[in-house]
């Protein structure tokens, strides 16, 4: 989630909390059971959020709103990283590029991406077939909830198909470009296109970044990401509250300062 994923084209910070899904049910957050066998209180519908301390400090409940103003920037996203890669296919002259990155790239969000990180994350452990989050609602749950961090190897490899995803287009831009330099009157609609597209696949890489690295990783609840920011206080706070996850933490090597 570069990408990320979101300036001006939203808006967003209390999106991030709509805690409608919360309201009037039970009791406060702070007098839920210590059970372990308890889902986490993302996941729970009976939590309180309204008078938990942590609202509005982490993207816990998802606001539908924002969620498909993410989903249309990441499909936009990508579909100009497919475009660029068309045309820098009709430059150079060949098509690998492309095909691996139309195979690549729905296994990443529909398989790698779920299991590597998704599979850690408290949004995971909701009910249903599919992911109810803010990012990759509705991506099929192939995987077990695990309610421990991710493991450095997971994080490793998911920085890899992260960063392929990603960053990838850009050499095909640049690539494609340089053929175009080099063979301007016999490519001109195509190196054009090119450049067209670049622009504004820059300009909604910007803006991804700027909603998920300036603002949703410093919520996200998914602490165990690369490219989490939350404090270290707040997960405290949420692990307090969540002692399945505490343990499952503290087995795999957290240790509470
Ligand atoms: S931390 Fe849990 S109880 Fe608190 S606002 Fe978020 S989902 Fe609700
Ligand atoms: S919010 Fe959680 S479940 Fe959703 S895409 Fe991010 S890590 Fe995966």
């Amino acid at each position: 989630m570069l990408l990320i994923y979101q300036s001006h084209l939203i808006w967003y910070p209390e999106i991030f909390l709509d805690n409608n899904v919360c309201v009037g049910i039970m009791s406060d957050s702070s007098e839920r059971p210590k059970n372990s066998e308890l889902k986490n209180c993302i996941a729970d519908e009976n939590s309180n959020c309204v008078v938990c301390e942590l609202n509005g400090k982490l993207i816990c409940v998802v606001n539908k709103k924002f969620a498909n103003r993410f989903l249309i920037g990441n499909i936009t996203y990508r579909v100009l990283a497919l475009t660029i890669l068309i045309f820098s296919g009709l430059l150079i002259g060949h098509w690998w590029m492309l095909i691996s990155y139309a195979i690549i790239l729905p296994l990443t969000f529909l398989v790698i991406e779920p299991r590597l990180l998704c599979s850690h994350c408290p949004f995971y452990e909701k009910e249903g077939k599919c992911l109810k989050c803010w990012a990759l609602r509705g991506m099929p749950k192939l995987w077990e909830y695990k309610p421990g961090p991710a493991t450095r190897t997971e994080k490793t490899v998911m920085l890899i198909f992260g960063m392929f995803i990603d960053v990838f287009p850009l050499v095909g831009s640049i690539w494609g470009i340089i053929h175009f330099a080099l063979n301007t009157i016999n490519n001109l609609f195509a190196g054009i296109g090119l450049i067209v597209i670049t622009i504004l696949f820059l300009i909604v890489a910007a803006y991804f970044s700027k909603i998920l690295l300036g603002n949703a990783c410093k919520k996200c609840a998914n602490f165990s990401c690369s490219m989490n920011k939350v404090l270290e206080e707040i997960v405290k706070k949420f692990l307090e509250k969540n002692p399945k996850m505490k343990d499952a933490w503290i087995k795999a090597g957290w240790k509470e300062e």
